[in-house]
């Protein structure tokens, strides 16, 4: 599976690379080298239940994107060539509610659900097979920045004093990698399957009126949000100088047509101007751009709304892209597409995006959407490196619902509004950000 699979999309690389002469040199190194070691990576079922079956993505297993211990729906969507009915406990607590979406953590599930069984959805071998039925009120909620979880698997719960609350970096990745596309562009869903074959996530940057009208295009780019991919703003009319108008018209557009909030912006031509107007509307904003830009850092200073973001020259090659990713910080990109088609700024082959895609998948980083490593960059912020067995905090304004941060103990139990989170053998527990508090006793 993971051979035919590797193979196909090597294949698709290299043609795309073949199709276009001026960069064949540039993309087919990187894309196919990576390409073959993808496979040493989530060897593990990435999906709960006896359903879970293996991915076919490196270095990384999908979980889900609900934290339900009593079993219930979690699981979530394999990224590729999961199994479709995994995710899909077969005992637990009550199904109907356990996977249910609760902001804030009402109790759900109850008697029936055991806490360690099937931590969001992920856990390898122990996911979604509640080993005993449990007792008093158990956590669900949403974790919808956290369907991506790293490979290692099969972490002994900490058993030792109460205490020692750490929140994991980066969702206990090695790093972070955003690649943010601009414009939608003709080559984007033309190359989306590419995209999606790296394993890694993906946000779209759709200006409002350059897709009005194009119900085919919308229709493309909606299908990818099943996939864990982000739909951003960016704007509706582009301008340098932006309006609040401006940018709700354009939060308004992706609501209608696809029926989600857009949770962040991406400033028209990078414009400093737009840091000013987003906070009105979005819980973060990218830009700066530029080829030396920072990459952040866990817990630094860094604007929400000046978020630095790397723009690649054209043609740009995998390897060069690979270079601005670092252990233990977020890189983001800001790529317009991969072809000149329709005047397209600054385009990059596809091969060099999907070859540094996938290195980065598969040397262990969280290559997850710019929302969803936002929120946990801003979350982590908010629990204080003194805090050992407690915390509590206030989301910022505009802060999207159903974040959650990965913690770890020296030991004791985790609970949240009096309810008990489980440990996901991943090696962390996973904690709401809607709860407000945390407590380790
Ligand atoms: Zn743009």
């Amino acid at each position: 599976m993971y051979s035919k699979h590797l193979i196909s999309v090597t294949a698709l690389l290299l043609a795309t690379a073949a199709c276009s002469a001026e960069d064949s040199g540039d993309g087919s190194g990187g894309a196919t080298g990576v390409g073959g070691q993808i496979g040493t990576g989530g060897l593990k079922a990435p999906t709960g239940g006896s359903g879970g079956s293996t991915s076919t993505t490196g270095g990384v297993a999908t979980t889900g994107g609900t934290l339900s211990p009593t079993g219930g729906t979690t699981g979530g969507t394999p990224i590729s060539g999961g199994a479709p009915s995994g995710g899909t406990p077969t005992t637990g607590g009550s199904s109907s509610t356990g996977g249910a979406p609760v902001a804030g953590g009402a109790p759900s599930g109850g008697s029936g659900g055991s806490i360690a069984g099937g931590p969001s959805g992920g856990g390898g071998a122990s996911g979604g097979t509640p080993s005993s039925g449990g007792s008093g009120p158990a956590a669900s909620f949403k974790c919808e920045n956290l369907t991506l979880a790293p490979s290692t698997t099969g972490v002994a719960k900490p058993a030792g004093a109460a205490g020692g609350l750490k929140v994991l970096d980066w969702a206990g990745f090695k790093g972070a990698a955003s690649f943010t596309f601009d414009d939608n562009t003709p080559s984007q869903m033309a190359n989306y399957n590419a995209l999606k074959a790296t394993g890694g996530h993906v946000t779209w940057f759709v200006v409002g009126s350059w897709l009005s009208g194009s119900a085919g295009e919308v229709s493309k780019f909606k299908a990818t949000l099943a996939d864990n991919q982000e739909m951003g703003n960016h704007t509706y009319n582009h301008q340098s100088n932006g309006s609040q108008s401006d940018l709700q018209q354009a939060q308004d557009f992706i609501k209608t047509q696809f029926g989600v909030n857009a949770n962040s912006m991406a400033a028209p031509n990078c414009a400093g101007a737009w840091a000013g107007v987003a906070p009105m509307v979005l819980f973060q904003n990218r830009g700066p751009c530029g080829g030396n830009v920072a990459a952040i850092s866990p817990r630094d200073n860094t604007d929400p709304f000046q978020l630095p973001a790397y723009l690649p020259n054209t043609g740009e090659s995998a390897a060069n892209l690979s270079a601005q990713i670092s252990a233990g910080k977020w890189r983001i990109y800001v790529i317009h597409g991969f072809d000149s088609q329709g005047g397209t700024y600054q385009p990059v082959p596809i091969a060099s995006v999907t070859g540094a895609m996938s290195k980065a998948v598969m040397d262990g980083y969280w290559v997850e959407g710019m929302s969803a490593v936002g929120a946990y960059w801003q979350g982590q912020k908010l629990i204080p490196t003194s805090a050992t067995t407690t915390a509590t905090w206030t989301l910022p304004s505009k802060f999207p619902p159903n974040q959650c941060l990965r913690i770890t103990t020296t030991g004791g139990t985790v609970t949240q509004k009096g309810m008990t989170i489980p440990w996901d053998d991943h090696g962390y527990y996973q904690i709401s950000l809607d709860a407000g508090e945390v407590t380790v006793q």
